[in-house]
């Protein structure tokens, strides 16, 4: 997963692809963030990341000229670009001890949470970006943040 943000991008949810309310607002960790209206049970589909689907060779060139990136790794082979017809998903920060998980299922990238969400929390993704990728130091102000978005080992 690849997703760093930029304020021009516009901070809405489309509950289209949402199964509980959800809201853009301004976030402790990073610029906007995700979160919940109200309360969402453990092990829930909350809403689908969506964008534009991009080759590999697409997504490399986005990344390299676009000031705006929602990369949202899926497989060796596509990207799905939130940049492009995102459903707010793509303002979801990362946490180094995150409530929420991405699962894909046939080119769909569905989040689920990982535990019980209370209203008002802020949703939180572990982005996994890989240890060889450009270090990213991560702010999310966890006790258990290991100090990058990237992974470690
Ligand atoms: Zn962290």
């Amino acid at each position: 997963m690849k997703a760093k943000k930029s304020p021009g991008l516009s901070p809405q949810i489309n509950p289209k692809y949402c199964n509980f309310r959800l809201q853009v607002r301004p976030s402790k960790i990073h610029r906007w963030g995700v979160f919940a209206l109200e309360h969402i049970p453990k092990g829930r589909k909350v809403m689908e990341y969506t964008g534009k689907l991009v080759s590999r060779k697409e997504g490399k060139r986005r990344s390299e000229s676009a000031q705006i990136h929602c990369l949202f790794t899926i497989d060796p082979y596509w990207y799905i670009d939130g940049a492009e017809g995102g459903s707010g998903a793509e303002f979801v920060n990362h946490c180094c001890d995150p409530n929420i998980e991405s699962r894909i299922v046939h080119r769909h990238v569905l989040y689920f949470t990982l535990r019980d969400i209370a209203e008002g929390e802020e949703l939180s993704l572990d982005y996994h970006f890989g240890k060889n990728q450009e270090r990213v130091e991560c702010g999310c102000g966890s006790p258990k943040c290991r100090g990058t978005i990237n992974l470690l080992e």
